[in-house]
């Protein structure tokens, strides 16, 4: 399947969840068996040889497919929760968003140092909460840190947020404003 065939089953919602957001909704993939497959294949055949034993899927959106992956790569899967979510110990850190700060989450025991780590999301934005999740996951001194997302909004330059060693790639890039449907 083509990118521009998965661009066509991608919904585009305007002004949600606030006037001038152009926001993708990828529930529109996941609902869709070939193109959930087609996501999945496609990451898998992306990472199956970086030796990757944890991917870190960011709530909620980035749990579908970072739990899908972490199956078929053999590794484990880590949750990166919202504020109060998570049930042990946790380690979190706080990140500037447009208004103000937000908070996210991991438990304390769920990366170690011979780790190979994928953090993963449904889409990079401004990348205030990946890259975030990567400073977090970089505390724990893993072999290495890699970011993936299924789309990249390149309009915002998110890149310039992360970690520099944090290798980093996405499925799809495009502007927030292109014409997809
Ligand atoms: P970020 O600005 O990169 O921190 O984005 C945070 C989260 O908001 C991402 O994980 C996305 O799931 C979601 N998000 C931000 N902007 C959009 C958008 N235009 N369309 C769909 N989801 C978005």
């Amino acid at each position: 399947m083509s990118k521009e065939t998965l661009l066509k089953h991608l919904r585009n919602i305007p002004d949600y969840p606030m006037a001038g957001v152009q926001f993708k909704d990828v529930t529109s993939w996941f609902m869709n068996p070939d193109d959930l497959r087609e996501i999945a294949d496609t990451l898998y055949e992306r990472y199956k040889d970086k030796g990757i034993t944890k991917v870190c899927g960011i709530e909620s959106r980035g749990f579908v497919v970072g739990a899908i992956l972490a199956e078929k790569l053999g590794a484990g899967f880590v949750p990166i929760r919202k504020p109060g979510k998570l049930p042990y110990e946790k380690v979190s850190i706080e990140y500037r968003k447009e208004y103000g700060f937000d908070r996210i989450e991991m438990h304390k025991d769920s990366i170690n140092e011979r780790d190979i780590v994928l953090v993963h999301d449904d889409l990079l934005a401004t990348g205030g909460t990946s890259s975030a999740a990567c400073h977090m996951v970089k505390q724990f001194n893993p072999r290495k840190v890699m970011a993936n997302f299924i789309i990249e909004l390149t309009n915002f330059n998110a890149r310039e947020r992360f970690p520099m060693d944090v290798e980093i790639d996405s499925l799809i890039a495009m502007d927030e404003l292109d014409n997809i449907n």
